[in-house]
């Protein structure tokens, strides 16, 4: 009889604790995973997924104005929330019961419910205890919002999804992914938004370039953008909110959003009991092969704090699944991992900001182009776009590519198999371009940004 009820019990059935969970049944390990909310977790629930319809959604508003320089008439436009949220959810549904059969499919038994560490090989769930070699903790995070008098009043991404009705007016606090792309969403949608940030410039680690375009183009759709501004106390008042703000402010809103961040899920299932240590944000520590301070248990995705995006979280889980039960011993690759922002303008980027680049390599040239692309040319919008190719003097390498643009994300991900294999910008300029498209651009660049530290590429 075998020692252990399975090779590997996982707790969280999101990105990270779904790949690695399949994966390993695939390699002939006999493998469970428990889930006390949604199969898919953040990303298909409450994160990327159902982020992008939205967005998507909220895309239309400009279609409908830019349809009208190529000739359309576009009667009369109205919108339903309900409607939205609805088809929504169905389609989140779908994805749900893919989860499952792909689970299923792959030999991976479906715990419903709180799972608890108990000791270094065993878990107990609704009740039931049960025995594994390996424990894997891929709790994922959950949002917080700061400790302010009137919190209360505010929701998360969470519960945006899920809002029975669409506010006339929203105020949005926090500078990251998050809030960008709610506020882009909700303005879209025709709500009045108002996005705070605590600092002087949002979107603190991506390129200051990139930063300023995006702020620039949100301005411009209507977000009204407010950067050293924190809210310092919420009162309700009848049906509306009353921000008051540090500086004493006050802003009259429908909707408070926070997206200040996310916590990790790692508290109250026994982990500390069994010996994991943790950080003190609740960051479960692992060394770069992912086991915790205990030898049998594994972490990995959000909960472990490094680099909080789905395919990060899939590729710690491969990784993972094939050094426990395929004789590999690999460390999970974090270089230049190509990331997106579904704001709007979206914004894509791989590689170093100027800021790292420079620090990093001393001299590096800078290319950097913003235009009116092709489409609005007739739509008449005044969107622009902005790309950026940082490349370092000596090697000639490109050390980091940035745009702000539509679909941004689609071109960087094939630009960023050309930086993972230390492309240079000779390399880049020896490629032909494709005409007409916005990222043709990135293999025409000739023109270096004078390297005077008062330039303005963005502008
Ligand atoms: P982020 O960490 O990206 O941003 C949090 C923002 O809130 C920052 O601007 C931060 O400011 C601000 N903030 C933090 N604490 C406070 C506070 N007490 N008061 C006021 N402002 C505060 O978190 P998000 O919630 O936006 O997203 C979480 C993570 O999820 C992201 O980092 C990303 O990894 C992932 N994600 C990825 C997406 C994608 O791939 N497209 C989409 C959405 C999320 P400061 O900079 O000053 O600290």
């Amino acid at each position: 009889m075998a020692e252990y009820d399975y090779d590997l019990f996982t707790i969280g059935a999101g990105s990270g604790g779904v790949r690695a969970s399949r994966i390993s049944a695939s390699y002939g390990a006999r493998v469970a995973v428990a889930e006390e909310r949604y199969l898919g977790g953040t990303c298909v629930n409450v994160g990327c997924v159902p982020k992008k319809l939205l967005v998507y959604a909220s895309h239309f508003s400009e279609d409908f104005e830019d349809a009208a320089g190529f000739g359309w008439t576009v009667g009369v436009r109205s919108f339903k929330w309900s409607k939205l949220i609805e088809n929504k959810n169905r389609e989140i549904e779908r994805l749900n019961g893919i989860y499952e059969r792909m689970l299923g499919n792959a030999g991976v038994e479906i715990f419903r419910g709180t799972a608890t560490v108990v000791d270094p090989h065993t878990v107990s769930i609704n009740g039931k205890t049960v025995t594994a070699k390996y424990i894997l903790v891929a709790t994922g995070g959950w949002p917080v919002v700061p400790d302010i008098p009137g919190k209360e009043h505010a929701i998360t991404s969470n519960e945006a999804f899920f809002l029975e009705s669409l506010p006339k007016r929203v105020l949005m606090v926090g500078g990251g992914y998050i809030a960008v792309e709610f506020a882009g969403i909700f303005n879209g949608l025709g709500c009045d938004v108002t996005q705070l940030y605590r600092g002087p410039h949002f979107l603190r680690g991506f390129d200051d370039d990139v930063r300023n375009f995006l702020a620039g183009e949100m301005r411009k759709k209507g977000v009204d953008l407010r950067f050293n501004a924190n809210i310092a106390r919420i009162v309700k008042k009848g049906d509306v909110y009353l921000a008051e703000l540090e500086d004493g402010t006050e802003i009259e809103t429908d909707l408070i959003m926070y997206a200040t961040g996310r916590a990790v899920k790692s508290r109250g299932i026994g982990l500390e009991e069994a010996g994991v240590e943790l950080a003190p944000n609740g960051a479960i520590k692992v060394d770069d092969y992912f086991k915790t301070s205990v030898d049998s248990i594994y972490a990995l995705g959000d909960v472990i704090d490094r680099v909080a995006l789905t395919p990060v979280a899939i590729a710690e889980g491969m990784v993972l699944a094939g050094n426990l039960f395929k004789n590999q011993s690999r460390m999970a690759d974090y270089e230049d991992i190509p990331t997106a922002v579904f704001s709007q303008p979206n914004i894509g980027t791989v590689g170093l900001t100027e800021a790292q680049a420079r620090e990093k390599y001393g001299a590096v040239d800078i290319y950097a182009s913003s235009f009116r692309p092709m489409k609005h040319t007739l739509s008449g919008s005044d969107e622009k776009t902005f790309m950026k190719l940082v490349v370092d003097r000596a090697s000639d390498r490109v050390v980091g590519f940035h745009m702000v643009g539509p679909d941004a994300g689609e071109t960087t991900q094939g630009v960023g198999i050309a930086l993972k294999c230390g492309a240079t910008k000779a390399q880049f300029d020896a490629t032909i371009g494709i005409h007409p498209t916005a990222a043709e651009e990135f293999v025409t660049m000739r023109e270096k940004v004078p390297d005077d530290a008062g330039r303005q590429a963005a502008e």
